[in-house]
């Protein structure tokens, strides 16, 4: 199960995540995120197997927002309460509601953080990423996510030479330029775990 997965490889990230949060933030991006994904996974021993996609991911939005704590905290959760919603009835994730959701947590993220393309944010990673699966809408869900992973991959890098004009980097020197942003680091694995879990899968 994704949750599960999710929360393995994050507590495998926690250091990594936590050294790239210090030179611009405090230091704490990778415990906060393994503590959200803990506490998601924990819950789904709950659910029944054949929950829909939507309440799983629901779940994990309101989980995730609990045990992580901090900005990110509620920032990542609006991904998964956004693709949950996106899901409606449907008893899997298809590739239109994968997209529809990320263009709608992309908004509601850009709202609540008020962070702009460049600021030097998580956002940077998750508007190409939310291109990316629109444009393969068409050629199902593994295309679509393998998209949204390699952009989120190559736009989290392009963060190193921006100034951060939010979150706690805005506060470092020179905004934290010649550092990658450990949000949009984040974004990254998520989509590159899920693709790994859709591909094999299928
Ligand atoms: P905190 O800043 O509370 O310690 P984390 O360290 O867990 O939270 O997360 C920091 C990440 O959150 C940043 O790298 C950035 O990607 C993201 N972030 C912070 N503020 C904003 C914002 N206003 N809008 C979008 N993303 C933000
Ligand atoms: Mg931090």
């Amino acid at each position: 199960m994704w949750v599960a997965c999710l929360a393995d490889r994050f507590a495998d990230l926690e250091r990594e995540l936590n050294e790239l949060d210090q030179p611009v933030g405090d230091g704490d991006h990778g415990s906060a995120l393994k503590r959200g994904f803990r506490a998601a996974a924990e819950k789904l021993t709950d659910f029944k197997t054949d929950e829909l996609p939507q309440a799983i991911l629901m779940m994990a939005g309101s989980e995730f927002v609990k045990g992580a704590g901090g900005a990110s905290g509620l920032l990542f959760s609006v991904l998964f309460n956004e693709l949950g919603r996106a899901c409606g009835e449907s008893v899997r994730l298809e590739a239109p509601a994968f997209a529809n959701g990320l263009a709608t947590c992309v908004e509601r993220i850009t709202k609540i953080g008020k962070a702009k393309l460049g600021d030097k944010t998580m956002l940077d990673a998750l508007q190409p990423a939310s291109l990316a699966a629109a444009e393969k809408t068409s050629d199902g869900l593994v295309q679509s996510i393998s998209g949204a992973a390699a952009a989120a991959e190559i736009a989290a890098q392009t963060t190193i030479d921006m100034v951060a004009k939010r979150g706690r980097g805005q506060y470092v020197a020179e905004g934290g330029k010649g550092h990658v942003d450990p949000g949009a680091r984040s974004v990254a694995y998520i989509f590159q775990s899920l693709k790994t879990q859709v591909v094999s899968s299928t």
